[in-house]
């Protein structure tokens, strides 16, 4: 009976927590754990909990935990006061899962790259939900385009949104490369404002490549030299492919995998200039 069940009324978070050489580390926590108040801000949904105790409560789980590269997943949902669409006194009840969560898109993901479809099913609009929160019922959009590309054949959907522009995959954010500069979008094509997505901006422009914020064609796509996703449980995965057409030379890029290289080795806690986001 919990409204959440019924109408997908909650707020989650997915985090990750790598093995690094002085112990596991959970990877830009404070970040996740905002986001998830701001989605719940946006739902008008208020956390019964500080902050800290939801970072510390991250923390603990991973303590119990003896897993050593795991993903949390931290989500606040309305439980049963009434069935009414309106939550009115329906409790927010909070639970935090950990587990081990292997390459989200499959085996060999990461170095060979993955088949992507532009999915038939167009990204909700912004003016229906706001995309930028991780709300548990827009999942569903998600769910029916990455089943649709599953049932062709591919790895991983790619959706339009309403304007005709590129949004991002059914879990990731989508970055293009075109003679060496870094192109991705925001969240005015109805993205979710993924923090993997911040952090390779930040690292591209440490390296000093420069990223565009622009809204993405699909012109752009299919002639770009390099196309990978970003995620936390996908973190940087080559598109080799858009339904027919090769991306570039068909095999990952070497800015894609120059990015995916520094991101492992950062989560893994092997970069000293970013230990602050561990
Ligand atoms: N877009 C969607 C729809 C997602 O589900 C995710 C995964 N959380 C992302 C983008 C990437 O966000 P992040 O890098 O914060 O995991």
């Amino acid at each position: 009976m919990s409204h959440v069940l019924h109408y997908g009324s909650g707020v989650f978070e997915g985090i990750k927590c790598y093995k690094t050489e002085t112990g596991r580390s959970i990877f830009r926590l404070k970040e996740h754990v905002n986001r998830l108040y701001e989605s719940g801000k946006l739902y008008g949904m208020d956390i019964p909990f500080s902050k800290e105790k939801l970072i510390n409560g991250c923390i603990d789980i991973i303590k119990l935990s003896e897993t050593s590269d795991s993903y949390i997943r931290p989500i606040a949902f309305y439980g049963y006061d009434t069935l009414g669409v309106n939550p009115k006194n329906c409790p927010v009840n909070v639970a935090i899962a950990t587990f081990y969560w292997g390459a989200y898109l499959g085996d060999g993901a990461l170095d060979k790259g993955v088949r992507t479809t532009i999915s038939p099913w167009k990204k909700f609009s912004v003016n229906s939900m706001p995309s930028i929160a991780k709300g548990s019922g827009h999942y569903l959009n998600s769910m029916l385009a990455v089943t649709d590309a599953k049932k062709r054949g591919f790895d991983e959907a790619i959706l339009m949104n309403e304007d005709g522009y590129i949004s991002e995959g059914s879990g990731q954010n989508i970055f293009i490369v075109k003679d060496g500069e870094i192109y991705t979008n925001d969240e005015k094509s109805s993205i979710l404002l993924g923090i993997t997505r911040d952090s390779l901006i930040q690292i591209s422009s440490n390296i000093d490549i420069k990223v565009n914020i622009e809204n993405l064609t699909t012109e752009m796509l299919i002639n770009a030299d390099e196309v990978f996703f970003s995620g936390t449980a996908s973190e940087v995965t080559p598109v080799c492919s858009v339904d027919e057409n090769v991306i570039g030379s068909g095999t990952p890029g070497e800015i894609t995998m120059t990015l995916q290289d520094i991101y492992m080795n950062i989560v893994r806690g092997k970069n000293s200039s970013y230990s602050h986001w561990l």
